[in-house]
Formats: C-alpha cells, structure tokens, sequence
C-alpha cells in the first residue's frame, strides 16, 4: 500500500525531520562552546521560611543567552544538554559559579544547585562537589543538591551511591518536583533526602481547589511523618502562600516571595542596600 502513495509523505517527513535535527544539532553546538564564551549566568530565586518571612536560602537557575537567537529557557536547552553530554561541563559551571558566590555572601545562607541524571550518574561527581567545596570554601552544610525523581531512575544503586557520598560530605540533598515523577513514595523511603520540594503545579489553586489542597496536605502529613521539611514550589499569591501556612509547610518559593534574579538585586547577600524590583513586588517582611 505504501509504496505509491507514501513516497512524498516521506519525502515531507524527511525533510521536516531534516530541519529537525539541524536545529537540535546547531543547539547541541552552540552548547558546547556556550560555557567558554561566557553565554550562561545565575540568577537566584529567594526560599523563605513560611512562618516567619525569613529568608533561609536561594535556588540557583541557569540563564542561556544566545548570541543570536536572545535568551533560551533552560526548559529548552537542558534537555538538549542532557542527550549530547554536554550537560557535563555544563552543570560543573553551574556547581562551582553557585558554590563561588555563595562563599562571598555576606549571610551564610543555603545555595540550592539543580542537578541533572547525567551527572548524578557520574562516579566522579562527588570527588568534583568535594573538590569545588575546597576550592571555594564554602561550608558543606550550606550546599543543597535539588535532584528530580526522573533523574534516579535511570541506575538507581549508582544514584544511590553518588548522594550517600555527597551525604558524607555533609552537602544535602533535596527531591524537586515531587509529585510529578515516578514511584515517589517508593524513592523517598530508598533515598537519602533532606527535604520535599513540592511541585509549583500542585501549589497553583490550592486554595480554591479541594483536590489539590487535599493533595498538599496528604505530602505535608508524609513530609512530617518522615521528619523532613516540604518546600512548596511557585507560591504566586497570597492566598495560596496562607493555605501553605494554616497547613504549616515550612519553606515557601514563588514570584509572590520572591522572583529570580541576578545576585546583586539582594542586598541580603551583597550587603549593598539597593531597592530592586524583583525584591520589592511582593516581597513579605522579616528577611534578614
Ligand atoms: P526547577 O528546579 O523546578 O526550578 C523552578 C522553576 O520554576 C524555575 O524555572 C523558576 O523560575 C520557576 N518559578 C519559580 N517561581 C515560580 C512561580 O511562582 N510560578 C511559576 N510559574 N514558575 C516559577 P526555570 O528557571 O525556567 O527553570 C526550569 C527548570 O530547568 C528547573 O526547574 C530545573 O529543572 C531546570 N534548571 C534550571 N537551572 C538549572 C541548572 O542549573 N541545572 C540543571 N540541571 N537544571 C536546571
Ligand atoms: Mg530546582
Ligand atoms: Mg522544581
Ligand atoms: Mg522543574
């Protein structure tokens, strides 16, 4: 059947394939050589404690600027990074740039670095965390790994191995986006965390809507049984962020606490006062 019919439907497939590819393979490039032109920064997003407004650490994001085609999203280029390896060289920026300014904050706050399954996967990656804790100084205990559930799948007993090291190193260790992976009841128990991210997609509506708030309150009651602190990702209101409170989650992030921005917008950290928007929208009171 096919063969008369299906010549130029293939012929169109390959040729929006071709396109394809030649887009992923320019990415997969422009990648490569993005850490040594100096196309990647960090900006940092604020995590308060939800009781008291006080500020207790700060997430590193990664930010792509691409010479020509402007800022990338890590949503896009992460992935891309992941499958052609260059996640490797990718995520050590990211670990050493973090750990680098973070020994310089003027509050010994907690840096969170996302990590990917390429490089929790790595035999060497806990002798690297080791060697970038030395080099910068920073205390172990302020380094927080964010690991997703997806990323353990892969080789469990090597990710197992690779976090019970840089457990050892005394570097902790949080699961991101809980509730959206696989098995998760399962990993918290086989997994050394330290904490539970919970994903933003169960804080949007939490307050108005009953299966969702039932949702948050059933991780808060799994969180306090296994004695570990539950962040509650993409707080963007306040209502949502008073739900989070009645229910006593701990640790909040969102745009309603907090957006992401270049480290010199917080004067917690650089000991500069200077009145930065993405401070003053939203921002409660009581941050140190
Ligand atoms: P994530 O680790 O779960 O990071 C949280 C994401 O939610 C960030 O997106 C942040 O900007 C966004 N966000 C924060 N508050 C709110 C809010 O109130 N509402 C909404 N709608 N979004 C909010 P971003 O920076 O685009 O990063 C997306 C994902 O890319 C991250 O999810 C993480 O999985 C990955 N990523 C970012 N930086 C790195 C990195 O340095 N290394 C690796 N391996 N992955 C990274
Ligand atoms: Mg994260
Ligand atoms: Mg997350
Ligand atoms: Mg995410």
């Amino acid at each position: 059947r096919a063969k008369a019919e299906g010549k130029d439907t293939f012929r169109y497939f390959e040729a929006s394939m071709g396109a394809e590819t030649r887009d992923r393979r320019a990415m997969e490039h422009d990648l490569r050589q993005a850490v040594a032109r100096g196309e990647f920064r960090l900006v940092y997003q604020p995590q308060k404690e939800i009781s008291s407004g006080k500020m207790i650490g700060f997430e590193a994001l990664i930010r792509w600027h691409h010479p020509e085609r402007g800022n990338i999203p890590p949503s896009v280029f992460i992935p891309v990074a992941e499958d052609s390896g260059a996640i490797a060289q990718i995520g050590e920026w990211v670990l050493a740039t973090a750990c680098e300014e973070a020994a310089r904050w003027k509050n010994p706050l907690t840096i969170a670095v996302n990590v990917s399954a390429v490089q929790l996967h790595n035999p060497n990656f806990s002798c690297k965390v080791h060697e970038i804790l030395l080099r910068t100084g920073l205390a172990p205990g302020r380094l927080e790994l964010e690991v997703t559930e997806t990323a353990l799948i892969k080789d469990m007993p090597r990710a197992l191995a690779t976090l019970r090291q840089v457990k050892a190193l005394g570097v902790r260790v949080a699961m991101d986006d809980f509730g959206t992976g696989y098995s998760s009841l399962s990993n918290l128990r086989a997994f050394p965390f330290d904490k539970i991210k919970i994903d933003g997609s169960f804080i949007k509506s939490v307050d108005t809507n009953g299966q969702v708030a039932a949702i948050v309150r059933a991780v808060l009651g799994l969180g306090r049984g296994l004695g570990l602190p539950v962040l509650a990702e993409g707080v963007e209101t306040l209502d949502e962020l008073r739900f989070l409170d009645a229910e006593d989650c701990e640790i909040g992030q969102g745009y309603y606490l907090g957006r992401p921005g270049p480290i010199e917008t917080f004067s917690e950290l650089t000991g500069v006062l200077a009145l930065a928007a993405n401070d003053r929208v939203g921002s409660r009171g009581g941050s140190i």
